[in-house]
């Protein structure tokens, strides 16, 4: 008996340094939503509108996931709500927003209330530490709109405050995902808390900063790695990673530029804290 004990310690000890051993994935689907995988193969979504047009894959994507563990919503833009509510139902992910937009997202879009609890809503300041600690989320401001409507031409439900999230993930990276945001001084608190591996930065213009202001978002965050997000969904938002590329070295930005291609994953074993 005493052997087979050993036995299964040992094997739990080769497992775990095997689960410990991986990289933290991050999926592109275009718009502000990417996926999470972090070095124990917890299962994040961000911003998870799966379905948007330039996704080729996006139903396929959505019918695909199996396991979903957290689901993060920034505010309650249909761009950024997204397929929440489906994939919430269908794999039990807890919805992670601040308070008032969770409560929208429940009461108008029937996101199940038991899996948006107390334990993963919160609001613009507040870190929740998550997933056995391997994940904590600080909610920080963002400057623009946040309503919840069930139809495109429906009235707005109030959903608070949008918000930016800060997801420092044990043992892998910090990520910075803006949300949908103009360009404020504040931003430059965010590093004065977290340092800031990756910065998911919304560059498109028209309803959020374009490419000149997310570069000067940039320097004010002193990211070490940035990718942009929210461009050329639509024909209105036209920021390009190029300008944006332009922009920061016209700053002499020191961030490395990683522009990702919808569908692309990267393993970020890079951006590891050093
Ligand atoms: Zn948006």
């Amino acid at each position: 008996m005493p052997q087979r004990a050993l036995f299964i310690a040992l094997a739990e000890r080769i497992l775990f340094s095997l689960v410990i051993a991986m990289d933290t994935q991050l999926t592109w689907y275009g718009q502000s939503a990417f996926k999470i995988v972090t070095p124990n193969g917890h299962v994040l979504l961000i911003d998870p509108w799966l379905t948007n047009p330039v996704h080729d894959r996006g139903k396929d994507e959505v019918a695909g996931l199996k396991r979903v563990d957290l689901i993060l919503v920034t505010h309650g833009h249909s761009d950024h709500v997204g397929d929440a509510v489906e994939i919430g139902k269908k794999t039990r992910a807890k919805l992670v927003a601040t308070f008032d937009l969770s409560a929208a997202i429940v009461t108008t879009l029937g996101y199940p209330s038991e899996l948006a609890d107390v334990e993963t809503t919160g609001h613009i300041g507040g870190t929740l530490t998550l997933l056995g600690g391997e994940i904590a989320v600080t909610f920080v401001p963002a400057w623009h709109g946040s309503g919840v409507s069930k139809e495109e031409t429906a009235p707005s439900v109030y959903a608070g405050n949008p918000a930016g999230l800060v997801i420092a993930i044990r043992g892998g990276p910090t990520i910075y995902h803006t949300g949908d945001t103009d360009l404020f001084s504040d931003m430059a608190l965010v590093s004065r808390f977290h340092k800031i591996d990756i910065m998911l930065v919304c560059i498109g213009d028209h309803f959020t900063m374009g490419p000149d202001r997310a570069a000067e978002a940039v320097k004010l965050v002193k990211a070490r790695t940035v990718i942009p997000m929210h461009y050329g969904t639509f024909p209105v938002l036209t920021g390009t990673p190029e300008v944006f590329e332009r922009e920061l070295k016209t700053r002499k930005s020191k961030a490395e530029l990683r522009v990702m291609k919808i569908g692309q994953t990267l393993t970020l074993d890079e951006a590891k804290d050093s």
